[in-house]
């Protein structure tokens, strides 16, 4: 039990006061409300330990897809947690790059629970996004999204060829939203809210249903939020 309370902690210290200067790939077609909100260091909802553990894991399951790669003929890791060239706007740093000998590829491993693993039957568009910017800035034409099922060390493979006028609809909502990041405008909800997925996993939850509908000067929302917080 005392074990328990001291990794929990660990995990928990690691996540608090995490402020965000610059987006993450990561970010790419994310909702413009929370990542407003994570800008500005919005109270969010605390992740539990366990999830945090389970990111570790992510990451673990990573340097063992990359064993084999590292060690077969048929195919040459280039570069292995390769950032992205340095820009203003975003940053980001991809599992490999590799090449058969004819083409190199970007390489995104994401791993999964066999539930979603099983039901997978093309890539996600979250993930498509992502390794679109890799492609962008490393200026690639080809990746590979790498699917683990975590569970089992199932594997599934797609293949994403560049697609410029995603890539710059993706850049162009992410600068909309640095946009309204430094003039203090809260973006308004996703279209969907509240059964877009985003919103069952949004850590700011709570806040965007205070804030409600519409776009909202940051400055008059702040206010509410302190006086509610001191009034509690
Ligand atoms: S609840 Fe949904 S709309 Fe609101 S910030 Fe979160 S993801 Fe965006």
């Amino acid at each position: 039990m005392f074990l328990k309370d001291v990794i929990d902690k660990f995990y928990l210290d690691r996540q608090k006061d995490k402020e965000q200067h610059h987006f993450y790939i990561t970010d790419a077609g994310k909702c413009s409300r929370a990542l407003f909100f994570k800008f500005k260091n919005v109270p969010r909802k605390e992740m539990d330990a366990n999830i945090l553990r389970l990111f570790d894991h992510g990451d673990h399951i990573h340097q063992l897809i990359m064993k084999p790669l590292l060690s077969v003929r048929e195919i040459h890791v280039v570069a292995a947690e390769v950032n992205i060239p340095p820009q203003e706007l975003i940053s980001g740093r991809a599992d490999a790059i590799i090449s058969d000998g004819k083409n190199l590829y970007v390489l995104d491993i994401k791993s999964m629970n066999s539930m979603i693993f099983s039901k997978l039957i093309e890539p996600k568009e979250e993930n498509v996004d992502q390794i679109q910017l890799y492609l962008h800035y490393f200026k690639i034409p080809k990746g590979i999204l790498l699917y683990v099922n975590k569970d089992n060390q199932q594997l599934k493979d797609f293949m994403v060829n560049y697609d410029k006028k995603r890539v710059f609809g993706l850049l162009d909502s992410l600068s909309e939203v640095k946009k309204r990041i430094d003039n203090n405008i809260i973006p308004d909800r996703l279209s969907d809210y509240p059964s877009n997925w985003q919103c069952r996993y949004c850590q700011f939850k709570e806040i965007c249903s205070t804030a409600g509908n519409g776009q909202i000067e940051w400055d008059d929302f702040k206010k509410k939020i302190t006086l509610g917080q001191n009034s509690a």
